[in-house]
């Protein structure tokens, strides 16, 4: 539990919400971060407590305001990753007509994730009523650490508003993980039309971590004007969580994903940092007894050391600018109604096209991608292309 908040509700659970700000209902930016979605990543929990703790003594030059929500309150409380369901893999049930109240309501008992997500879903909306202000008003961020050591990055859905709020940071940028990761609290953030952004501090252990979390935060609260830092504190916080030196700060994206079964039976080779430079063919897991190896080269990203989760690792690799901006370009641009007359290609509704990957079997993702879409695979014969 972190801190209360001021209001009384008459629904237990939103007193999990921490709260600041100058005034009821100030005008500026309002800030939301997630801690603890995962249960034994406490980093993010212990740093927003410190930040909030400073800001209430510091009602007179804050502009706006900050919430935390507290993420998975067992598994935290228990000290594991989840209970019974990953809370950062099942919101792609609330951007549907659906959601968990159904099983929560069951006599037999639901994953103790169905009620944390629905919770935290309630807060989200309280905040939103609350506030009922301009989207661009509302930036969220999701705090959390990694198995391996790591320096500390930032992970987004590639959308141009969420790459302009992530490049203030100095560190490692990380696109379209919403390709590879479904159901991230991210992504259904993003798809309520808000910029949000994950931030990984480090390992889940190491005091560093709590560190550049306590970072992150001020810079995020300097950054949107919440809270202006001075010089020093700004350079200071800037230095906590600066990448090692050999990790460009720059964009990233996403080569290849190897998803496990059972995270028993995967084990990682060890001595694997995360950003680790690897070549195609390096030795890397085991899984099921089986030797693996790294399909192609590229920096080893995120390899699992612990016995939860079903993310093995994955390899990312440099963005050149030259993408970057000419694909900040195309979004702006006409191109989008020109998609329609690409071969293979299917426009389904005002945001969704699909592709016959047998007919257009070249350049279909990197086309899309240039201009803003989220392309996943449908079966082995479509892509789903959707606009973010
Ligand atoms: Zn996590």
């Amino acid at each position: 539990m972190i801190q209360d908040t001021k209001r009384q509700t008459k629904d237990a659970d939103l007193t999990r919400r921490a709260h600041h700000s100058n005034a009821e209902l100030s005008d500026g930016p309002v800030v939301v971060l997630f801690v603890g979605i995962h249960g034994n990543e406490t980093a993010g929990v212990i740093a927003a407590e410190r930040v909030l703790k400073e800001l209430s003594a510091a009602d007179g030059s804050v502009n706006g305001s900050l919430y935390v929500i507290e993420g998975n309150s067992e598994a935290l409380a228990r000290g594991v990753r989840y209970v019974d369901r990953d809370l950062n893999r099942l919101w792609e049930m609330y951007n549907t007509e659906n959601d968990f109240s159904a099983f929560v309501d069951q006599e037999v008992p639901a994953p103790v994730e169905y009620l944390e997500s629905l919770r935290i879903k309630a807060s989200i909306e309280e905040i939103l009523e609350k506030h009922d202000g301009d989207q661009q008003e509302f930036i969220f961020a999701d705090l959390h650490t990694t198995s391996s050591e790591s320096c500390a990055f930032i992970l987004l859905n590639d959308t141009l508003s969420n790459r302009a709020l992530a490049r203030k940071f100095p560190v490692p940028q990380i696109l379209g993980i919403e390709e590879n990761i479904h159901g991230t609290l991210l992504s259904y953030i993003n798809n309520l039309g808000f910029r949000s952004i994950g931030f990984e501090a480090g390992a889940h252990t190491s005091e560093k971590s709590v560190t550049r979390s306590e970072a992150f935060i001020r810079l995020l609260l300097h950054n949107c004007g919440l809270l202006r830092l001075e010089l020093p504190a700004l350079k200071k916080a800037e230095s906590e969580i600066r990448a090692y030196s050999e990790i460009p700060e720059t964009y990233f994206e996403i080569r290849y994903h190897y998803l496990v079964d059972d995270a028993e039976q995967f084990r990682m080779l060890p001595g694997f940092r995360n950003f680790h430079m690897i070549e195609k063919g390096t030795p890397l897991a085991y899984d099921k007894g089986k030797l693996g190896r790294a399909p192609e080269s590229g920096r080893i990203f995120m390899p699992l050391y612990q016995k939860k989760g079903d993310d093995g690792f994955l390899i990312i690799r440099e963005v050149s600018p030259f993408w970057l901006t000419l694909s900040a370009w195309m979004r702006e641009s006409f191109f989008h109604s020109l998609l329609r007359f690409l071969p293979g290609v299917d426009k389904k509704d005002e945001q969704t096209f699909e592709v016959d990957r047998e007919v257009a079997q070249y350049l279909v993702k990197e086309i899309f991608h240039l201009l803003g879409y989220r392309v996943t695979e449908k079966d082995r014969w479509t892509y789903v292309c959707y606009r973010r």
